[in-house]
């Protein structure tokens, strides 16, 4: 028999926490099924210093692990498993959990997420796990007193070629563009940091090595006047290129746009499906950050306790 629940939070970053926080407070029972990286991307950050109420900052699995314990206090059932599959036909909605349990939830919160993007090169897939991450904090450890290279110019790409450069000898910041992306003060860090060297107008070809990355072909300039192949030496590659929404598994029943993120209803967290509901980064590709996927696990768990009280469930 399949399991039915009034609130199922499906994703425990930000968002999915948060929801479970307002939604056991609002006696909703919820169930949060956890997903494939419990606590989400801030597990993968090391200082989080802007998130309020912690003047002096804090770590991402700091700030995870209070608000997962911070749920559990109002009995938040929260679970290790997979949101595999979808039937948003018609409620109560069924979602199976690691291909076999199916779960039927009067209102779902989908706070799933997104997922560091690659750039596509098979040489990504060739070094994966002997050389290429998308994640410094998870694997800078192992580039002690090595060079590597981070791509992107974005918030991320800057914190995290100031991540490995505390580790690293040196670190190579590969930007396509001829400025960076990022927010002026994340700028300004990789300028003044010595151990950062920053190619801009450079695109990635290829990587080499023997077995393991051992340097990274790069073309600058590319379709210019004066392009040029340029070859450095690195022990590890790091991408830093941004994310993309994980909202697989509701497309066939949840509008979303062209990238993915899902379509919500301008200032609220509804989607085209009543009872359901989207938090966090799969619906928000404007500002991303750990508190603006709190405060809308806050709105999905209020929607889904008026949608519930409404139709006495
Ligand atoms: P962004 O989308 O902001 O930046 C992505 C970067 O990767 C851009 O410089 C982009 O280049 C580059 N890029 C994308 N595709 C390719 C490609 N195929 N080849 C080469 N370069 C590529 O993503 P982030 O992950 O950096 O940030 C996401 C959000 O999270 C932002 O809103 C950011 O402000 C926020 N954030 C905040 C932090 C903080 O406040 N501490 C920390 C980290 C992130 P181009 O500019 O040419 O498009």
């Amino acid at each position: 028999m399949n399991e039915k629940v009034r609130c199922l939070i499906i994703g425990s970053g930000p968002a999915g926490y948060t929801a479970a926080i307002y939604a056991s407070r609002a006696n909703l029972s919820p169930v949060l099924y956890e997903g494939m990286q419990p606590g989400g991307q801030l597990t993968t950050t090391t200082e989080v210093e802007n998130f309020p109420g912690y003047p002096s900052g804090t770590t991402g699995p700091e700030l995870m692990e209070d608000l997962k314990k911070q749920a559990e206090r109002f009995g938040a059932d929260i679970r290790f498993g997979m949101a595999t599959a979808t039937d948003l036909s018609a409620a109560p909605y069924k979602v199976t959990i690691d291909g076999d349990k199916v779960i039927e939830a009067e209102t779902i919160i989908i706070s799933t997420g997104a997922t560091a993007q690659y750039l596509g090169l098979p040489d990504e897939q060739k070094y994966a796990g002997s050389g290429v991450s998308a994640c410094a904090t998870c694997d800078g450890f192992f580039y002690r007193k090595m060079t590597v290279a981070v791509v992107g110019g974005g918030d991320t790409a800057c914190e995290e070629a100031t991540y490995l450069s505390g580790l690293a000898n040196k670190v190579y910041l590969i930007v396509r563009k001829p400025f960076l992306r990022a927010s002026k003060i994340m700028q300004d860090r990789v300028f003044k940091n010595p151990k950062i060297e920053i190619l801009f107008e450079h695109e990635t070809l290829g990587l080499t090595g023997e077995g393991v990355v051992q340097g990274a072909d790069l073309v600058k300039r590319r379709g210019q006047a004066d392009e040029e192949k340029v070859h450095i030496d690195i022990d590890g590659f790091f991408l830093a290129i941004g994310h993309k929404p994980n909202s697989d598994i509701f497309k066939p029943w949840i509008e979303t746009d062209a990238v993915g993120y899902i379509k919500t209803l301008e200032g609220s967290p509804r989607t085209n499906v009543p009872g359901v509901f989207a938090s966090g980064d799969v619906s928000d590709p404007h500002y991303r950050q750990a508190i603006t996927a709190a405060g809308t696990g806050c709105q999905a768990a209020i929607e889904a306790e008026r949608y519930l009280s409404e139709r006495g469930l």
